[in-house]
Order: structure tokens, then C-alpha cells, then sequence
């Protein structure tokens, strides 16, 4: 059985001080997980150890990274390298999110670099894909986020590609409450399951995690989270409240 995750996005918000409430608050009034079920906090860079130790030995929450640095150390100012993260007890990092590509220019290319290093380090990538709102009124949104997957993770091996969390995020669905309805959600999504069947078969297909990402809120987690191919939500702007986010978590099948 493939997990399902509950993945909270904090972008680039909060202080210190009110993330660590945050983080306490959800903790404490979530329901306990259980085995099949991960929560995990994608926290700004500076609060990787802080957000890791109130985490600590609670079962299934961890911490990820938002981003890593194609390359393991050296002279590259301002980036965070896995070697960092794993020195942190750090065990994911989300890669290629839409702001990435968008604002910092991160090609499908360039993601396969961060995908390998990620692997080659014992870092899980939630591997981020999804189509601009053009592309999805045109309906080439198939063709788009097949070719993000073939270009930045089909030149793995089937052991590999199957430690990959995926997350579909479609772009106008993002900090736009505009979410997509769990039938268009489930359609990508089934069709991203077979792109890599087709690739892999049917059997690796069905051991990856596919997360839904884009103005998941406490009101449409449920539905969205019971569709076959939706194995939960990545989650901005409704993981920074603590009665949202705790809702979010419930609607884990
Ligand atoms: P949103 O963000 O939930 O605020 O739409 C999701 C994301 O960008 O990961």
C-alpha cells in the first residue's frame, strides 16, 4: 500500500517564534497516525533544526526541506546542500515547486540534478509538476506534466523512481482558491499513474505516492484525498493554520 501524506508547504512565511507555535499546536491536536500515513512540515531553511526537534520522536511528522542545490558543497552562496540536510537528520526535500520554476528559472533539467543528488543522499524529492493556466485552457495538460516527469525523472531506475513522492500542482490552482474538483484532480492524476506504467509497469505505478496540490483546504480535503489516485495533499496556505491543517491531516484515508 502506498502511503498517504499530508505535506504542509510554509513557503516563505512566518517567524521563527510563530512557526514553532504552529508546529506545536498541530502536533498536539492531530489525530495519531498510523502506519500507512506521513505528515510533513516543508519549512523555510533556517528552521530545518528547530522545526525537527519539536517533530522529534513523534511517529510519522517529519521535516523537509522547500529546496536543495543540485551539487553536494562547495563555492555556490545562499544554497542548501543534502549534505546540509542530512547532517540536520533531514529526510525529504520538496524539488521543483511552480515558484522554483517560475521565479528562479529551474528547468526540468536542472531538476533531474536535484532529483539524483536527492536520491544518492537518502533525501525523498517530492518531486513537484503541474500546468499554467493557458496550457490547461488549451487541454494540453497531459502532454505538460508527462514531459515534466519523462525529462526529470524517467532516467531512473524502477528501485529509485518508487522513492519518490510525486505531488501534481496545477498553477492556477496555487494561493488562487481556485481548486481543481476531484474529478479533473483524479483524472491527472490516474493518467501521471499510467504515464509511468507505461514506463515502469503497473506494479511500481501503484507503490508511488501522488499528492494533489493547490488550495487543499479543510473543506475539500476529504473528497479530494478519497479519489483512487489522490494519495494526499501538499498544502500552502491552509498549513498555516492549526485548525486547517489538523482537518487536513483527518482527511487522510
Ligand atoms: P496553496 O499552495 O495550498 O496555498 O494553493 C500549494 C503549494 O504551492 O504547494
Amino acid at each position: 500500500m502506498r502511503k498517504q501524506i499530508a505535506a504542509a508547504n510554509w513557503k516563505m512565511n512566518l517567524t521563527l517564534q510563530q512557526g514553532e507555535e504552529l508546529l506545536k499546536g498541530i502536533l498536539a491536536n492531530a489525530k495519531t497516525l498510523n502506519e500507512n500515513q506521513q505528515v510533513i512540515f516543508a519549512v523555510p531553511s533556517p528552521y530545518l533544526q528547530a522545526a525537527n526537534t519539536i517533530v522529534g520522536e513523534t511517529k510519522n511528522n517529519f521535516v523537509a526541506a522547500q529546496n536543495i542545490y543540485s551539487k553536494k558543497s562547495g563555492a555556490y552562496t545562499g544554497e542548501v546542500s543534502v549534505e546540509m540536510l542530512q547532517s540536520l537528520n533531514i529526510q525529504f526535500a520538496v524539488i521543483g515547486h511552480s515558484e522554483r520554476r517560475e521565479y528562479f528559472g529551474e528547468s526540468n533539467t536542472f531538476l533531474a540534478d536535484k532529483v539524483n543528488i536527492a536520491l544518492e543522499n537518502n533525501i525523498t524529492p517530492i518531486f513537484c509538476c503541474g500546468e499554467p493556466l493557458e496550457v490547461r485552457e488549451a487541454e494540453g495538460q497531459n502532454a505538460f506534466v508527462a514531459k515534466q516527469l519523462e525529462e526529470s525523472l524517467f532516467h531512473l531506475s524502477s528501485e529509485e523512481i518508487k522513492k519518490v513522492v510525486i505531488a501534481y500542482e496545477p498553477i492556477w490552482a496555487i494561493g488562487t482558491g481556485k481548486t481543481a474538483t476531484s474529478e479533473q484532480a483524479q483524472e491527472i492524476h490516474q493518467y501521471l499513474r499510467s504515464v509511468i506504467a507505461n514506463k515502469y509497469g503497473a506494479t511500481t505505478a501503484d507503490e508511488i505516492s501522488i499528492l494533489y496540490g493547490g488550495s487543499v483546504k479543510a473543506a475539500n480535503a476529504k473528497e479530494l484525498f478519497s479519489q483512487p489516485d489522490i494519495d494526499g495533499g501538499l498544502v500552502g496556505g491552509a498549513a498555516l493554520k492549526v485548525d486547517e491543517f489538523v482537518s487536513i491531516i483527518d482527511a487522510l484515508n
